[in-house]
C-alpha cells in the first residue's frame, strides 16, 4: 500500500525524522490558511498524488507570498498531473501540501528497500539527489552506495557514517545525517515498510538535514497489525477494479492489454500471461482466484474482468486441484448470465471434476470455445481477439 507525502511526513514526525513544517490542504482556502499559519516567507505548494516526478510536471511551486499560494493552489487543485510515473492518463490532484520553503544547500538521495539477493534490508544513498535515481542507477551506478543491514543488529552508526561520508555530507552535519538515517530505518522496520525513499534529502545553510520529499510503501501482508497505517489508504489513488478485487480477496492487477485472464494460482497466472504474449497477445490483467474459490468468488472475478472496457476476450485457465472445475464452470455461467458476454471466451479446464465442468459449460448454451491445453487456449484467444 502506498500513502501520500504528507502522510509519510506525519509518520516521520512521530519518529523525529527531520522534515520541514507543513500542512495538508483540501481546498484553496485551506491552502492559504495553512501558509498563514506556517508563517514562512516562502511557501511551497505541492500536489499530493501517489506518484513522483511532480516537480517537472508543474506539481511543485514555490510561492513568494500569500497571493502566490492562492494562485498556485488554485492552479494545481483539481488538475490532472501527468508525470513519468502516472502513465499518460495522469492523476487528478485532490490534496495539497503547503510546506515551508527550505534554504537548500545540497540535495541527496536515501532509499531503503528489501533486497532479495541478500534477503536483507539495504540502505542506498547517493549524492545525486533531486534527479531521477533510476537514471543515476543506469548511467553512473558507482554513484550509488549501499549498506546491507543485519536484521538482528539493525543499521549501525558505523554504517550510517560510512554512507554519509561516501555521499559527502559536510562534516558538521554528519551527526544529523546519521540520526536521520537511523531513525528512518526505525520507521521502516516498525511500520512494516517495503520501500522508503527520500529524494531529495537536503542539507540546509543552517546545518539541518531534512527529508524534502517522502515516499513510503507498506507490505500489504502486515497491514493487519498496522491499523493506523491502513487508515491512511486513499482509494481515489487506486484502480477501482483492484479495490473491488481486494474486497473479495482476489489477487488482481490491472495491465494494459486486451485479453482478460482468470487463473488459479499465481504461478499458473504468470505462465498464462507469458504464453499469451508468446502467441502475440497482451494480457489485460493478472488475476489469481486462489485455491479455494467459491462460485460467488469466481462470479465476482469474472465481473471485474468484464468491467474493464479494454478487454476484448477472456481466457479462463484453471487447474482444478483443491479448486474444482465444476465450481469454476458454475461461476463463469452465473457471471455471464448476470452481465452478459459479448466477447470471445476461451476456457481450458484440467483436473478435479473436469468432465462435470465441461458439461456445465456445454449445457449453458453460451458461446464458449474450449481448449485442450494451455498453449491451445492461448493461441485460440489471441486469434479470436485479433
Ligand atoms: P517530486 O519528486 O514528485 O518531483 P519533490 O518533493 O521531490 O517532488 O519536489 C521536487 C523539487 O522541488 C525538489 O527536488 C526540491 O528541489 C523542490 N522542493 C520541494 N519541496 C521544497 C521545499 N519545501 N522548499 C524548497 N524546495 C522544495
Ligand atoms: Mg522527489
Amino acid at each position: 500500500m502506498n500513502i501520500h507525502e504528507y502522510q509519510a511526513k506525519e509518520i516521520f514526525r512521530q519518529y523525529n525524522v527531520a522534515v520541514p513544517n507543513s500542512k495538508v490542504a483540501f481546498s484553496v482556502d485551506e491552502a492559504v490558511e495553512a501558509a498563514k499559519e506556517l508563517g514562512s516567507n516562502i511557501s511551497v505548494v505541492k500536489a499530493q498524488i501517489h506518484a513522483g516526478g511532480r516537480g517537472n510536471a508543474g506539481g511543485v511551486k514555490i510561492a513568494k507570498n500569500i497571493d502566490e499560494v492562492r494562485q498556485y493552489a488554485d492552479e494545481i487543485l483539481g488538475k490532472t498531473l501527468v508525470t513519468h510515473q502516472t502513465g499518460p492518463e495522469g492523476k487528478q490532484v485532490n490534496r495539497l501540501l503547503i510546506e515551508e520553503g527550505c534554504d537548500i544547500k545540497n540535495e541527496y538521495y536515501i532509499g531503503l528497500v528489501m533486497d532479495r539477493a541478500t534477503s536483507r534490508v539495504v540502505m542506498m544513498a547517493s549524492e545525486e539527489g533531486g534527479t531521477e535515481i533510476e537514471e543515476v542507477a543506469e548511467k553512473t551506478p558507482e554513484k550509488i552506495f549501499k549498506e546491507v543491514i543485519d536484521p538482528v543488529v539493525g543499521l549501525t552508526p558505523f554504517q550510517a557514517r560510512r554512507l554519509a561520508f561516501h555521499i559527502n555530507i559536510p562534516d558538521e552535519m554528519l551527526g544529523n545525517a546519521v540520526k536521520f538515517m537511523t531513525r528512518l530505518y526505525t520507521v521502516f522496520m516498525e511500520k512494516d515498510c517495503s520501500i522508503a525513499e527520500i529524494n531529495p534529502l537536503v542539507t540546509t545553510n543552517d546545518g539541518q538535514v531534512l527529508a524534502l520529499d517522502a515516499k513510503l510503501n507498506f507490505d500489504d501482508n502486515a497491514l493487519f497489525r498496522q491499523k493506523d497505517v491502513f487508515e491512511l489508504r486513499d482509494l481515489d489513488e487506486e484502480d477501482e477494479k483492484e479495490i473491488e478485487a481486494s474486497k473479495h480477496d482476489l489477487s488482481y492487477v490491472a495491465l494494459d492489454g486486451n485479453i482478460g485472464c482468470m487463473v488459479n494460482g499465481a504461478g499458473l497466472a504468470m505462465s498464462t500471461m507469458d504464453i499469451i504474449k508468446h502467441y502475440g497477445g497482451e494480457p489485460a490483467n493478472f488475476l489469481d482466484v486462489g485455491g479455494g474459490a467459491t462460485a460467488e468468488k469466481v462470479t465476482e472475478a469474472f465481473k471485474i474482468i468484464l468491467s474493464d472496457d479494454n478487454v476484448k476476450g477472456i481466457f479462463v485457465n484453471i487447474f482444478g486441484g483443491i479448486m474444482k472445475c465444476d465450481v469454476i464452470a458454475e461461476g463463469v455461467v452465473e457471471a455471464t448470465k448476470q452481465i452478459g458476454l459479448e466477447i470471445p471466451l476461451v476456457v481450458r479446464l484440467e483436473g478435479t471434476n473436469v468432465d462435470q465442468g465441461k458439461k456445465i459449460l456445454e449445457d449453458s448454451g453460451l458461446n464458449i470455445t474450449s481448449a485442450d491445453s494451455m498453449a491451445d487456449g492461448a493461441e485460440k484467444i489471441v486469434s479470436l481477439v485479433k
